[in-house]
């Protein structure tokens, strides 16, 4: 940790400070000014000061808070998955290729889809689809002949037909078998249609799995077969005729998988079924190993729930390497590598950006002395001129606390015995409180190797704040409340001025549950955040990074706030950035008609009771006139507080 205090304090401590240094490489990093800077095409040059493009963008019109999708790092992350994959086939002689797809779920929206499709062209890079409506997406997106389209999911007759018949339009749909009984379904449609799809079959594997989605695999997983109900669709597709389209076989050991050993087991153990089904009959040529793949989400890369304990060639070379092992020696042809990355291509891509509307803390000023003042506020007024003595030590700060918070108790007492009034209870609160901040600012100025008593070491923590997010946790982080995940969040500007205090987000919704109050620290959890002091009049914008997977389509609308504005921007050749779409946050209309409400018969219902008061006289024309405008200019406009 740096020793560095408020006057020697560097933008670059700030990175250290928010690990923006490790999780940000290479897309984000701290100008000298101290502004997040962005880096879109990771190391090939271009960058952008995120806060001049949020106060560009505010000029258009797009308030906060904001989704900026920066396109260039999905296409960027796509290019390092396939250099990856390229690297570790050429550096283990792999006789075979890698051709990922994009799964779906991880975000659907629409230009995202388009874009990766679009950017995958030049490696057949294909999508996986785990419903019809998903289907429908990668169905009409895809018209690449050789890139995979990978069925998942629970399959009706209809699912399974339209993929048998998207095959006649030129496209390779693999239609995975995740239930035993799909099979039967999967005959009977070819069958009905005289062909047949590609086929692939999702195994239950009994590897171990750790992490938040270890429960993914085992014997008690959701999906895949076990391995009688394996050996049994193979036989029914022999019989059927069909073993001649088995071409794939299909694992996920579960989502931001922390530790490597757990995917080396399960490719072993796949390695082995995928040589089993060549030996009984069936073509293959695919081995798909899942999703699965992390994101170090707080830089400490360790097996911790936030972070993975492997790289990106890590997870690529273990598995070219594991996969030649199982193959080459008994003599089978190795596989099309196949992966469903997610989580790992779609991560980055996104950048929130929120502003502070307030924060509440504790009262820290110093009240001033009034007559006849009694004893314990004098006692309290001479504890606090003791703390903030010039020459006051180490060990008379510690005692001055424990006088100020025995004084703080004796208030308390006398004010419950009815000697004190509520006033002078409120003074000694005060009185209390700066002292614990002289306290916190005295140890602030001390190096960082001081040796500080763990009581007074605590005092910044209970001086926190909460600063109030203008943004919906349940909208746009969900993820955050549903099952603790840590995205780094941090200031993306003023970072060359050591931030002051400590604290945590409280969002818009009138939900205990809707705040932000775990951030990474360095594969550990912290409560609370360090944070700048609000200047009058100027904004505090905040970032919250690595969210572009699963975010959005999970978020809900807890008390009807709706979708944020969006922007999907590119670095222009010729310096600077274009927008390439702008997609508006859902108006406060949207979201009432999404619960069934009619925004003009509300109006309406309002018109009406405002005429009726008119009528009794109790309402000004013009105050109802005014009352409508902001009615109907809320229906127009976003959820969100206005700044
Ligand atoms: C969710 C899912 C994925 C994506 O997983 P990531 O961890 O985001 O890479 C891939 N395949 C299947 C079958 C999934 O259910």
């Amino acid at each position: 940790m740096s020793a560095s205090n408020s006057d020697t304090w560097t933008a670059a401590d700030s990175a250290a400070l928010y690990g923006l240094d490790r999780w940000g490489d290479p897309y984000f990093s701290v100008s000298d000014r101290g502004h997040v800077m962005v880096q879109p095409r990771g190391d090939r040059g271009g960058s952008l000061d995120l806060l001049e493009l949020v106060q560009e963008l505010r000029g258009r019109d797009l308030s906060l808070p904001l989704l900026i999708r920066f396109d260039d790092i999905l296409e960027d992350r796509l290019e390092r998955l396939h250099a990856a994959f390229e690297r570790a086939i050429a550096q283990y002689g792999y006789g075979g290729r890698y051709q990922g797809v994009f799964p779906v779920k991880c975000n659907q929206q629409r230009h995202v889809v388009e874009e990766l499709v679009a950017c995958g062209r030049r490696w057949h890079f294909g999508l996986e689809a785990g419903s019809k409506a998903e289907l429908l997406i990668a169905l009409s997106l895809i018209d690449d002949p050789e890139a995979l389209l990978i069925c998942n999911g629970y399959k009706d007759q209809r699912y399974i037909e339209t993929a048998i018949l998207a095959r006649r339009l030129g496209r390779q749909p693999v239609v995975v078998i995740e239930q035993a009984d799909e099979v039967e379904r999967i005959i009977s449609a070819s069958r009905e249609l005289g062909a047949a799809p590609l086929i692939g079959i999702r195994a239950k594997l009994s590897a171990r799995s750790t992490g938040r989605w270890g429960s993914s695999v085992g014997e008690r997983a959701k999906f895949g077969l076990s391995v009688p109900d394996l050996l049994a669709t193979v036989d029914a597709l022999r019989d059927a005729d069909l073993l001649g389209e088995l071409r794939l076989l299909h694992f996920h050991v579960g989502s931001q998988i922390n530790d490597i050993a757990v995917l080396k087991d399960a490719l072993q153990e796949a390695g082995q079924i995928y040589g089993e089904l060549t030996r009984l009959g069936a073509p293959m040529g695919y081995l798909d190993v899942g999703g699965g793949l992390g994101i170090d989400y707080d830089g400490s890369r360790t097996a911790s729930a936030a972070s993975t304990n492997y790289s990106l060639q890590n997870y690529a070379n273990d598995v070219v390497a594991t996969v030649k092992e199982c193959c080459e020696p008994h003599g089978i042809p190795v596989p099309t590598l196949v992966s469903e990355s997610g989580r790992a291509i779609a991560s980055h891509f996104s950048v929130l950006v929120f502003d502070v509307l307030g924060a509440g803390g504790l009262p820290g000023a110093v009240p001033p002395p009034q007559a006849d003042e009694a004893l314990i506020l004098r006692n309290l007024r001479l504890t606090y001129a003791a703390i903030t003595d010039p020459g006051a030590e180490l060990d008379g700060l510690q005692e001055a606390w424990n006088d100020a918070l025995k004084f703080k108790d004796d208030a308390l007492a006398a004010f419950r015995l009815g000697y004190m009034t509520l006033p002078e209870r409120g003074l000694a609160e005060q009185l209390t409180w700066a002292c614990c901040q002289a306290i916190a600012a005295h140890l602030a100025s001390l190096p960082a190797d001081a040796v500080i008593p763990a009581e007074l070491r605590s005092l910044p923590a209970a001086l926190a704040s909460t600063y109030y997010a203008n943004l919906s946790v349940f909208r746009s982080a969900p993820d955050t409340w549903a099952i603790d995940q840590l995205f780094p969040v941090m200031p993306i500007h003023r970072l060359d001025e050591k931030p002051n205090g400590l604290g945590s987000f409280a969002d818009l919704t009138c939900d205990s549950d809707g705040k932000i109050a775990r951030f990474i620290d360095r594969g550990q959890v912290k409560p609370l955040l360090e944070l700048h002091s609000l200047q009058p009049g100027e904004p505090y914008w905040i970032g919250l990074f690595l969210g572009g997977a699963y975010q959005e389509v999970m978020g809900n609308l807890h008390n009807l706030f709706g979708s944020t504005n969006a922007v999907h921007l590119r670095l222009k050749a010729s310096g600077g950035y274009q927008l390439d779409h702008v997609v508006r946050g859902d108006t406060n209309a949207e979201v009432l008609e999404a619960m069934e409400h009619n925004p003009e018969l509300l109006l309406e219902r309002l018109r009406v009771a405002s005429e009726e008061a008119i009528g009794r006289g109790q309402l000004a024309i013009s105050d109802a006139r005014r009352l409508m405008a902001h009615l109907e200019a809320s229906l127009r406009q976003t959820t969100y507080l206005q700044s």
